[in-house]
C-alpha cells in the first residue's frame, strides 16, 4: 500500500457524537462522504484522499488512538476519565455533545439520609473507577457493580442504590423514576490524538487541529 504512511485515520462513534461532530469535519474538508448511519462499512471515505474514518465503539476510541489504529479521533470525557490515557494528547474540548456525569436514585430516596446513615451503598455504573474516586472522596463505601449499558434499570429492580450515569435533559431518568442527587463532573467530547502521529505525520494533523479549534472558538 504505497503512500499509507500519509494516510490520517480519524476515529469515531456513530450516534450523538457523529451526529455533533459532522458539522466540524466538514468545516475541516474532512467530512464523510456517505451517510455513516445508514452504510454496514467501519471505514469511510472522506472528502480528502488521504484521510479516512473508522467507526468504532465510543469506549473504544481512545485505544484505536492510543495505540495508532488512529492517528486522531473524539471521544466523551467520561469515557477518558475511565481510560488510561497514557500517549494520548488531548488538545480540544469541542464543547459538544455536552452532558454530566451525576449520581441518581429513585424519586422517593432520602439520598442525604442514605448517605448520613453510613450503611455500604449499592452503586451500579459503567464508570466503576470514576464512580469509585467519588465516593471515596466523600467518604461513602460503595460496593460497585459494572454494567455496560441501561443503568437506569438497576434501581428498579433492585440490584443498586443508586447509579452513575450521563444526564442530559435528564428525560430518561423521569421516565424511569429516577432522579439526579450529585454532580461528579461535566462532560464533553475532546479532540483526541495519538502523540506519535502529532510528531510523524504533523504537517497533515495539525490543519485538522487549527480547524476544529476555529470552529470551536466560533
Ligand atoms: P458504547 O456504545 O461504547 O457503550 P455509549 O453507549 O456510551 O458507548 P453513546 O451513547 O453514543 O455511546 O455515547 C457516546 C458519548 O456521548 C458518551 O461517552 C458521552 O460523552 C456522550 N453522551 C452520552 N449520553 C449523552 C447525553 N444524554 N447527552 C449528551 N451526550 C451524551
Ligand atoms: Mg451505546
Amino acid at each position: 500500500m504505497g503512500g499509507d504512511e500519509f494516510l490520517i485515520t480519524f476515529a469515531l462513534s456513530k450516534g450523538r457524537i457523529l451526529d455533533d461532530t459532522r458539522p466540524l469535519l466538514r468545516a475541516a474538508g474532512v467530512d464523510v462522504t456517505e451517510d455513516p448511519e445508514s452504510s454496514r462499512k467501519l471505514i469511510l471515505a472522506t472528502e480528502r484522499a488521504d484521510v479516512r474514518v473508522v467507526l468504532v465503539r465510543a469506549s473504544d476510541v481512545p485505544t484505536y488512538v492510543q495505540y495508532g489504529g488512529a492517528d486522531i479521533g473524539i471521544s466523551g470525557k467520561d469515557t477518558l476519565m475511565e481510560t488510561d490515557t497514557t500517549g494520548l494528547y488531548e488538545p480540544l474540548d469541542l464543547k459538544i455533545a455536552t452532558c454530566r456525569l451525576m449520581v441518581a436514585v429513585p424519586d422517593d430516596t432520602d439520598y442525604e439520609a442514605l448517605v448520613q446513615r453510613g450503611r455500604r451503598l449499592r452503586v451500579a455504573t459503567k464508570y466503576i473507577d470514576t464512580a469509585r474516586a467519588h465516593f471515596a472522596k466523600k467518604g461513602v463505601h460503595v460496593d460497585l457493580i459494572k454494567l455496560y449499558g441501561s443503568m437506569e434499570l438497576a434501581p428498579l429492580v433492585g440490584l443498586a442504590d443508586a447509579i452513575v450515569d450521563v444526564v442530559s435533559s435528564g428525560a430518561t431518568l423521569k421516565a424511569n423514576k429516577l432522579k439526579a442527587v450529585e454532580k461528579i463532573a461535566d462532560i464533553s467530547a475532546r479532540l483526541i490524538v495519538n502523540q506519535a502521529a502529532l510528531k510523524t505525520k504533523r504537517e497533515a494533523l495539525m490543519p485538522i487541529i487549527e480547524s476544529f479549534a476555529k470552529s470551536v472558538s466560533k
